[in-house]
């Protein structure tokens, strides 16, 4: 058995918090220049290269990528070997985006209440997704989301009868609906199969594999290139002025589900699609 203090989880999450805020990982760096370079429409050509600039500045000047720094999306496989000392292991964690988020001077966007609506003014709680695998190891994903994009995204109970041209119509349909209000250019996360909730955290854990990648399921892989070549055909573009670079990647992540049922979930992050790993 391996003992972790909880002090190292929350150090931890206060650095990935202010990391995750001002520096995108290197394959949606790479996607931007590339957009870059392809897009043919001037206007779109100009959004894309203020978005460029944005980015430098962000990490240069340590001024966050956008204004909205995000809610706390924590994703925590913890090996069956740890055992957490000094604390609670939820309240480290939570402890960890409360420092992440003052001292960083990071927005808070987080009410304490849905209806009643009052700052928790520390941006806490998070939302923490936890796995427990083999292992003495703790493996952290950060993935703060912002919610003009977190609002455009949707779940489609589908029947099976539906099939695969009903997945793709579900993701064309939230694509078209989200237009510019997702800030395009686009990173969709979509899980396909579980139920009603295990197909929306596919989705987003989808978005926190890195854009470079594919499925390494062949037909899943297919209907991710697929659906970017379809994507992009809908001219919506960067900042939603038109042109081809609606999309950076499509991601896409399956579960078994039941035989009565497609479930189809479909998370929409913008270009700012952060998130950040540490293995502890
Ligand atoms: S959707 Fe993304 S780019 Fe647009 S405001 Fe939210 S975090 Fe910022």
């Amino acid at each position: 058995m391996r003992e972790i203090s909880v002090d190292l989880i929350t150090n931890n999450i206060k650095e990935m918090c202010i990391e995750a805020n001002h520096y995108l990982a290197d394959d949606m760096v790479n996607c931007l220049k590339n957009a870059i370079d392809t897009e043919e429409g001037e206007l779109g050509k100009k959004v894309l290269s203020s978005l460029e600039e944005n980015l430098k500045i962000a990490g240069s000047d340590m001024i966050p990528i956008c204004q909205d720094t995000g809610m706390a999306i924590i994703f925590i496989k913890v090996g069956q070997d740890v055992h957490f000392v000094d604390g609670n292991l939820e309240d480290a964690i939570n402890e960890g985006v409360r420092r992440g988020y003052v001292d960083g001077y990071l927005r808070k966007s987080v009410v304490n209440d849905p209806i009643i609506r009052e700052n928790t003014k520390d941006n806490t709680p998070a939302i923490i997704h936890y796995e427990i695998v083999s292992g003495d190891k703790v493996e952290i994903t950060f993935a703060p989301k912002g919610f003009g994009s977190e609002n455009m995204s949707r779940v489609f109970m589908l029947k099976p009868a539906d099939g695969i041209e009903g997945v793709k119509n579900a993701i064309l349909t939230a694509v078209k609906d989200a237009g510019p209000n997702a800030c395009p250019p686009m990173v969709v996360g979509v899980g396909i199969g579980g139920d009603f909730e295990k197909c929306a955290i596919l989705a987003k854990k989808a978005l926190t594999r890195s854009v470079s990648i594919h499925s390494d399921i062949p037909y899943v892989k297919d209907l991710e290139e697929e659906m970017l070549e379809k994507i992009n055909a809908l001219g919506i573009g960067p900042g939603g002025l038109g042109g081809k670079n609606t999309a950076f990647a499509v991601n896409i992540e399956t579960y078994p589900t039941h035989i009565a049922g497609l479930p189809v979930g479909i998370n929409i992050c913008c270009h700012v699609n952060r998130h950040v790993k540490r293995v502890l």
